[in-house]
């Protein structure tokens, strides 16, 4: 058993900026010479999510308009009233898609979906620069 990460540095422009991170997963996985694992994809901070999603532009803006119909920016919200950031949607909306997603590696492959691509989800109002966790563990892993 082996484990090996790397760091994907990314500008993103928040607002649900959704970027398709299945090249650099892949990618990932090629690398690291890993055979039969997992791969876990972690982007840290409260305001941004990892998920998954048909990565076309009809599902992209329905999953922004979910995410304006559950967290409307214009809402009231107790962290806007404490800290003055405005970001409360943004802070919710990540709590709800969550932080990272795992996917089993089977022969060296994703088993991703044929339609199913892995996503970062900027939610914050503002851009960003965001690091995200590419870590691999199993049998076949170079050091
Ligand atoms: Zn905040």
């Amino acid at each position: 058993m082996t484990a090996t990460a790397e760091t994907l540095e990314l500008y993103t422009r928040g607002n649900a900026d959704i970027r398709d991170l299945t090249p650099a997963v892949s990618a990932a996985v090629k690398n690291s010479q890993l055979q039969n694992g997992i791969v876990t994809v972690f982007c840290p901070g409260s305001t941004a999510a990892v998920t998954t999603i048909e990565y076309e532009d009809g599902a992209l803006a329905d999953l922004r308009r979910l995410l304006d119909e559950m967290a409307p920016p214009d809402r009231d919200y107790a962290h806007n009233r404490r800290w003055g950031d405005g970001n409360g949607h943004s802070h919710v909306r990540a709590a709800v898609l969550g932080p990272s997603l795992t996917v089993p590696v089977v022969d060296g492959r994703l088993t991703l979906g044929t339609w199913q691509q892995i996503i970062l989800v900027d939610l914050d109002t503002h851009p960003r620069q965001r690091k995200v966790i590419i870590q691999l563990l199993g049998e076949g892993a170079s050091p």
